[in-house]
């Protein structure tokens, strides 16, 4: 079998649709419709396999920070292969890459994370993270908190604990449900603020949290879970009054904070993580996706000083950990690829990017009546869809407004992926002036002919 760009398009569609059950997707459709097939990258832009040059709004999937076609980390790659492919933390062992990437995720978390654990996914990493708070309390005391709160619209993951975390009904319909986990309201203005401004509507929704803290009984809760933005959601920002309430709260029940920064890590937000740019600071932070920029699978759990100190003090040991925790080859990329967003300067560049290209788009759509809101924070926003701009009316769900853009997108030479009728980006943070001329040009080129298929 090849695994090259040997094959026609059509003959690689049908081997698709024979053998290839893809993530989040309905089969049936998607084998009748057929795969668009992505064989190559550079910089911002990703080529199909008819040749067909696509800008990548997304960066993957939230991940491809630093663009596509570093050779830098795929010779890091090379040469942590050659040198010793693998080998385990288990046994009383390290690798000098996982050692370097914990020494150098610690100093980025800032003062407090003393300690990594490391994993394979997001989801690895929330599994994680929901045994170590867990566990916290059993080894504090009190082995009766053990309650996650976390988000309507929420995504952690899609292992049973982690999609039982997330906000999505229609995961947990799917064995993704369990105890011991429960949803408050989502910071998401725009869909729930009603006629609050938006800082009041961020008091508001941090309240919703206090309040199910009192319902529940704060001896019952282990943390509460939060993504920065919530990205999978829909670029759900909340307003600048929300983060900081909602850590006075945790604190003064005593519930772990954990930031989800699996999206908004690693320049994001035009910081190194999520929490840094709203300016709390949580007990537990999760990474993964530009941890790597998704050259290599890897995750992280940032463990704070408390739960750190508790555990290996008192936590004997954690039976936890997966054979690829701390894999020497993606620990190797995911230092070069740091390197990287260091020396290029791709904090900062995030966050002028962004601002250019939020500005960009204001400019050319804000007046577009099917366009409700554009927002934005660092190279992470969303343009909301809607029937009726001045009552921020959404439309039917049926009417599939997002996936009818999403195609339009597609076609034009754009990737954005639609969250109901919430058109959502994250681009690589190389973007340049000319790709945020681009980006605007073909998102603009979507939106009119979604705007035309309405009328017809
Ligand atoms: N947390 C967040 C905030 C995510 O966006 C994702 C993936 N989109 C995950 C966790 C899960 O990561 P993975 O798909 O690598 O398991």
């Amino acid at each position: 079998m090849t695994s090259g760009t040997t094959r026609t398009t059509a003959e690689w569609q049908a081997l698709d649709a024979a053998h290839y059950l893809h993530p989040f997707t309905d089969h049936k459709a998607l084998k009748a419709a057929g795969s668009r097939i992505i064989t190559r990258g550079m910089g911002v832009h990703v080529w199909d396999s008819d040749g067909r040059r696509l800008l990548d709004g997304m960066a993957g999937l939230w991940c491809v920070n630093v663009g596509y076609g570093r050779r830098e980390l795929a010779e890091a790659a090379a040469h942590q292969l050659e040198t010793l492919a693998f080998y385990n933390s288990f046994f009383k062992t390290a690798t000098p890459p996982a050692i370097a990437l914990a020494d150098r995720l610690s100093g980025l978390a800032g003062p407090g994370f003393p300690q990594v654990f490391f994993a394979n996914s997001g989801s690895e990493a929330i599994e994680t993270a929901i045994r170590l708070v867990r566990h916290f309390w059993t080894l504090n005391g009190q082995p009766k908190k053990q309650m996650i709160i976390s988000r309507t619209y929420a995504y952690h993951g899609s292992t049973i604990a982690a999609a039982a975390a997330g906000g999505s009904d229609d995961m947990h319909a799917q064995a993704a449900s369990l105890p011991g986990f429960s949803h408050v309201i989502p910071p998401y203005w725009y869909a729930l603020g009603g006629a609050m401004a938006p800082e009041e509507f961020g008091r508001f929704a941090a309240a919703a949290l206090e309040q199910r803290i009192l319902e529940l009984g704060p001896d019952t809760i282990a943390a509460f879970f939060g993504e920065p933005i919530q990205g999978s959601g829909g670029v759900i920002i909340p307003p600048a009054s929300y983060w900081p309430e909602v850590e006075r709260i945790c604190r003064r029940y005593d519930i772990l904070l954990v930031a989800d920064e699996v999206i908004c890590g690693f320049g994001r937000t035009g910081h190194w993580f999520g929490a840094h740019h709203f300016g709390f600071r949580p007990d537990l932070m999760t990474a993964a996706k530009g941890l790597t920029s998704g050259y290599l699978p890897l995750s992280a759990v940032l463990v704070g000083a408390r739960i750190a100190d508790t555990l290996i003090a008192d936590g004997g040991e954690f039976y936890h950990g997966f054979t690829y925790s701390g894999h020497p080859a993606s620990c190797a990329v995911a230092l070069a690829n740091l390197a990287i967003i260091e020396r290029e300067g791709l904090l900062s560049h995030s966050a002028v990017q962004g601002a250019k290209l939020l500005q960009r788009l204001h400019d050319e759509l804000a007046d577009h009546p099917l366009v409700g809101e554009i927002r934005g924070t660092g190279l992470i926003g969303a343009i909301e869809l809607v029937a009726d701009k001045q009552r921020r009316r959404t439309f039917p769900s049926e009417r599939k407004v997002g996936l009818m853009c999403r195609d339009h997108c597609f076609a034009s030479g754009l990737v954005m992926r639609a969250v109901r009728d919430t058109m959502v980006f994250a681009p690589p943070l190389i973007i340049s002036d000319e790709d945020i001329e681009e980006f605007v040009a073909l998102a603009g080129r979507a939106i009119e002919l979604t705007w035309a298929d309405l009328a017809a």
